[in-house]
């Protein structure tokens, strides 16, 4: 599938909004190459040629429902850290069905705030998430089910993506009335 900034859903439409399916396992051969085209993007849209060449929007993951397939699937590639090299490690999955089985009640959240692919206008403001979660599923890279235990900037995108399934927006999570008061207790992530 064709996925660039002009063919990935935005938010006027009420698709984003709708809940997305489980996805039968073993994967089709179609679903297989949907979920590989949104790691492609995920990966190739934080490549400043790639991405002027192909109309793409920088990014750390994307759900289905983004290119218009209700289905719970999300590919994902975010920094987590550097090595004794300085290069940043990377973490990288292409999810089926990810679950969050366990949250931490201790909070997190963004200092710049969170943004998606189909929300065209800042929302600035903090968005509240859990520090640490356990996500189930089934990952199409080590073709097995996996369990991530993510914390911090994994965490948070990992959260971002599944609420997708639920039609869920990130700034739906945003205190309207003071978008950036101080969260009580929760560590801010610079
Ligand atoms: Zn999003």
């Amino acid at each position: 599938m064709l996925i660039n900034v002009n063919t990935i859903i935005k938010d006027n439409d009420p698709l984003v909004r709708q809940k997305s399916e489980p996805v039968a396992l073993p994967l089709s051969n179609e679903d297989k190459e949907l979920l590989m085209d949104m790691l492609t993007y995920v990966i190739e849209s934080k490549d400043e040629e790639l991405a002027e060449a192909k109309n793409l929007r920088p990014a750390v993951g994307i759900a289905a429902v983004q290119v218009g397939v209700l289905k719970q699937m999300i590919a994902v590639d975010c920094e987590i850290g550097y090595d004794e090299n300085d290069e940043p490690i990377m973490a990288t999955y292409a999810l089926v069905n990810p679950r969050i089985i366990s949250a931490s009640a201790k909070q997190t959240y963004l200092k710049s705030g969170e943004g998606c692919l189909s929300a065209e206008v800042d929302h600035a403001g903090y968005v509240p998430r859990s520090m640490r979660v356990k996500v189930e599923g089934y990952d199409l890279l080590q073709d097995k089910m996996v369990t991530i235990r993510a914390e911090g900037y994994l965490a948070v995108v990992l959260q971002h993506e599944i609420d997708h399934f639920s039609g869920i927006m990130f700034y739906d999570r945003i205190n309207q009335m003071a978008p950036n008061a101080k969260i009580p207790g929760a560590i801010m992530i610079e």
